[in-house]
């Protein structure tokens, strides 16, 4: 019996009479008590109460005021692929645009440079699409396992380009049910961060990209996967990469120098290939990988002084 089996209802966000309410509410599927380890990339993580999975816009907008007009929290869901969900899971209503969402098209005609994409279109699809246009400018995202809903927010990338750098606009839905068009110029993005209001949802993007030879962007797009394939641990469960670069010095080098590859608590253990991925071996929890994460950080504070932030959301509970 886990933690959350010994919940009683009382000390759940959100009661039985609400799920009920909600299912009448929302067309999309809603499940409760959704391990979590099956929906993130690192596969640990305790149960989520509920998850919620609109079909579109409309479906999406009433789940939110109904949650508002509740008082209740909720937290999207992309692909899960930079996510630490805690062993204690999460109390707040989970929303996961999967069950729709994945649009993704030209805009306009031929000479167009402009690709629309739905928020849960992976982000591998839009590469797929920009290629087959002729559009250069998202090479730098190939292998990059999120959607384009979560690559924005994380405003995914590396030291080839980030999402920003394409990005025409964002259609965000809001805590109260508001749909606004964000321009790049308006919107707030730095280093894996695109800072937005509180409780915002982003629904769909316009990208510009740049005319290119279809078979020269292909081979750009291959290079970087195989460069991918030699420098990361692909073949076990992971997040990526768990600490963000403080000022510019990568944070796998700052761990390979502290001398913690291969370093391991319980079933989670620091890559030897590249010291910034943290590895699931197969029965690892989510307080493993925070504890290896903690010795990590602790490490190169000791031996550098620097301090490595997570890039990873944790969220959940103890
Ligand atoms: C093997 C591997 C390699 C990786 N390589 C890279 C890399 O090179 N560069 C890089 O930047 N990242 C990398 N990542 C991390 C991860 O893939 C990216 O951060 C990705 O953009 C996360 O997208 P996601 O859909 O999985 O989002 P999630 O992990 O599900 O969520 C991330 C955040 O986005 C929010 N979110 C998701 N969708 C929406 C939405 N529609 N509206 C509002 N908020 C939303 C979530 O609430 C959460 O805060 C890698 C991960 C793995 C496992």
């Amino acid at each position: 019996m886990n933690s959350f089996d010994i919940l009683k209802d009382e000390e759940k966000l959100i009661s039985e009479k609400q799920i009920k309410e909600l299912r009448r509410v929302v067309k999309g599927n809603i499940l409760t008590n959704q391990p979590m380890r099956e929906y993130t990339s690192l596969r640990v993580g305790g149960p989520a109460d509920v998850i919620v999975f609109p079909e579109d816009t409309d479906d999406v907008t009433r789940t939110i005021k109904f949650l508002n007009g509740e008082r209740l929290p909720y937290f999207i869901l992309g692909n899960g692929t930079n996510l630490l969900v805690r062993d204690g899971g999460i109390r707040t209503v989970v929303i996961s645009l999967s069950d729709g969402f994945r649009h993704i098209v030209k805009v306009g005609g031929g000479q167009s440079e402009l690709l629309f994409a739905e928020a849960f279109a992976p982000l591998v699809s839009l590469i797929r699409l920009s290629i087959d246009c002729g559009l250069s400018g998202l090479e730098f995202a190939a292998g990059i396992p999120g959607t384009v809903g979560g690559g924005l927010v994380m405003n995914a990338g590396g030291s080839l380009g980030e999402l920003k750098d394409v990005t025409l606009l964002m259609t965000i839905l809001n805590r109260t049910g508001g749909i606004s068009v964000k321009r790049r110029e308006d919107s707030d993005f730095s280093y894996r961060n695109l800072r937005l209001a509180s409780g915002s949802i982003i629904l769909s993007a316009i990208f510009r990209l740049k005319p290119g030879n279809k078979s020269h962007i292909s081979e750009r797009v291959q290079a970087i996967l195989g460069r991918r394939k030699e420098t990361q641990p692909l073949d076990l469960p992971n997040a990526g990469s768990i600490f963000k670069n403080p000022k510019g010095v990568p944070a796998g080098k700052l761990i390979d120098e502290a001398g913690l590859k291969g370093m391991r608590i319980g079933g989670a253990k620091v890559s030897e290939r590249h010291g910034n991925f943290i590895l699931n071996l197969g029965n690892a929890t989510a307080s493993d990988v925070l504890g290896l994460m903690k010795e990590i950080r602790d490490s190169v504070y000791r031996e550098t002084g620097l301090v490595l932030e997570p890039e990873v959301k944790i969220i959940g509970e103890e």
